[in-house]
Formats: structure tokens, C-alpha cells, sequence
């Protein structure tokens, strides 16, 4: 059955995130580590941690996926946002330890005029610094739409980050729809040939996850607006290839779609039985 389910408000913590996933007939979810444009996080408690972990045996839930805040820019050009970016990717993979089989999905980030070189050796630096051996999290590196000077847009990109990283056994990519379309990935005309290429330059087995986005933008667009499922540049029938795709169908997917959760549980149910069918 496919593993799917939404990003959710982490505001009333793990338990109830996972409650919510169920409700909706999710079997994962996604949620933001702390505010996804401050800085502090809240403190995260054991015993809601268990609890959470408990459900997800009865609920079936499973690969939950946390994400980094915005804010987070490991290619800043100021020192001062960089530190911020080195002390919160430390604290959220030292946190995330308390969760079995939680991955952790991060914007490789801006370079804002450093050019992309400098930006993939500062993104690897930071990953350096606080990857360790024997840490449990799988980190991912998430494909960009490349608005404005956004380093990942291209599998290249990515690909020069990971080879400068010294665990990289650690690190995977998840894959966004709307922002791989944007960058000029054309999922919907060819999706076997943006998987060859993928293969070529990342190796297929780097790809751990997948955001399901359709795009408000044609392909190349460099937006990043995501839309409903099948309401945008995307389309229906990309999403279906994509979901019933043989490389693709075993992954964790994460819609990040302008919805409410009555809007996600819709488009959960039309995926699976997209998948199913
Ligand atoms: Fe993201
Ligand atoms: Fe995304
Ligand atoms: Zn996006």
C-alpha cells in the first residue's frame, strides 16, 4: 500500500500529529523541527515521543519526516546566519535521535551572490561539522526550484555537495515535484527520463523520499508555487505515473499542497486508489 501522507502542525505535539496522520488515513507525515520562520524550538518530551511511538504500531504510521525551518541557510553569505544554520542543524539531528526511522529534510540553501560553488562547499562544510558516526537519522538533501540563487536545483548540484561529504552514507535527497518541474525537470512529458538522469548523476538509490506538489508555474518557471494535486502545470496524469512508478511506488510520499486536512485526506484517498488501480 503506498506510504502517504502531509505535512502537519507539530503545535500540539507527537502523539496528536500521529493521531491527526490517522484520522485523515495517512501513514506518515511530515512536520517542521520549530517554527519554520524563527529560530528557538520547543523543548520535546519523552514520554510524548513514546507515546507517539506506540501509536504509530496500532496506526500503521511509519517514516515520519521532519523538516528543517526556512530560515536555515547553510550558504548564508552572512557569518551570523550560517552560525544560526550550523546550531540548529546540530540541535534538531541531536533531538531527532529520539525517533526510530525518522529522516531529517533540509533546503540546501541560497548562496545570494557567492555563486553556486561556494554555496555546495559551505552547505558540505556544514554537514561536516555536524553529521557523526553511528547517528541514527538519515539526512536529505531536498531538490530546489532554483528561485533566486537557491544551490540544488540541478541533480548536479546536489551531486557536489554529497561528494563533498565525508558520511555520505548519511545523506539522501527527497525529491519535490513542484520544485524539480520548476527547475526544468519535465516529470509530466518524460518522467523515465528525468529518473535515467537522476540514476546517472545521483544514483537512484539516494532517493529516499518524495514531496508530492503540483506547480502553479510551466516547467522551468522557477517559482516554487505549489498547487493542489492535478489542478496545476503538473497534472492528473504525471501524478499517477509517479505514484505507480516501479522506482518511485516503495518510497514515503509527503504532500505540501495548499490544503486544509480535509483537503489532504482527499487527495490521499485519490492517490492510493490512483495506485491501487
Ligand atoms: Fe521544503
Ligand atoms: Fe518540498
Ligand atoms: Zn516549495
Amino acid at each position: 500500500m503506498l506510504r502517504i501522507g502531509c505535512h502537519l502542525s507539530s503545535s500540539k505535539g507527537f502523539l496528536a500529529m500521529s493521531q491527526t496522520a490517522e484520522s485523515i488515513g495517512a501513514a506518515t507525515f511530515q512536520f517542521f523541527t520549530r517554527n519554520p520562520r524563527g529560530g528557538a524550538a520547543k523543548d520535546w518530551l519523552q514520554e510524548d515521543v513514546d507515546a507517539m511511538k506506540e501509536h504509530f504500531g496500532t496506526a500503521g504510521i511509519a517514516s515520519p519526516l521532519a523538516h528543517a525551518p526556512y530560515t536555515l541557510n547553510a550558504c548564508a553569505k552572512e557569518e551570523r546566519t550560517r552560525a544560526f544554520a550550523l546550531e540548529t542543524l546540530a540541535d534538531d539531528l541531536r533531538r531527532l535521535e529520539m525517533i526510530p526511522g525518522v529522516m531529517y529534510n533540509f533546503h540546501p540553501g541560497s548562496h545570494v551572490g557567492q555563486g553556486a560553488e561556494e554555496g555546495i562547499r559551505l552547505i558540505a562544510d556544514a554537514l561536516n561539522r555536524t553529521l557523526w558516526e553511528g547517528m541514527h537519522t538519515v539526512v536529505l538533501l531536498e531538490t530546489m526550484a532554483g528561485k533566486g540563487t537557491e544551490v540544488g536545483r540541478s541533480f548536479e548540484e546536489l551531486r557536489a555537495v554529497i561528494d563533498r561529504v565525508e558520511l555520505s552514507d548519511r545523506v539522501g535527497i527527497c525529491l519535490d515535484t513542484c520544485h524539480v518541474w520548476d527547475g526544468g525537470y519535465d516529470i509530466a512529458g518524460d518522467l523515465e527520463r528525468v529518473l535515467e538522469e537522476f540514476e546517472q548523476v545521483l544514483g537512484l538509490s539516494r532517493l529516499r523520499a518524495v514531496h508530492l506538489n503540483d506547480s502553479m508555474n510551466p516547467c522551468g518557471a522557477r517559482k516554487d508555487r505549489h498547487q493542489k494535486i492535478g489542478q496545476g502545470c503538473i497534472g492528473m496524469e504525471a501524478f499517477r505515473g509517479i505514484v505507480t512508478h516501479p522506482k518511485l511506488r516503495e518510497l514515503p510520499f509527503y504532500l505540501e499542497t495548499p490544503n486544509e486536512l480535509d483537503g489532504y485526506q482527499a487527495e490521499i484517498q485519490l492517490l492510493r486508489a490512483m495506485a491501487d488501480g
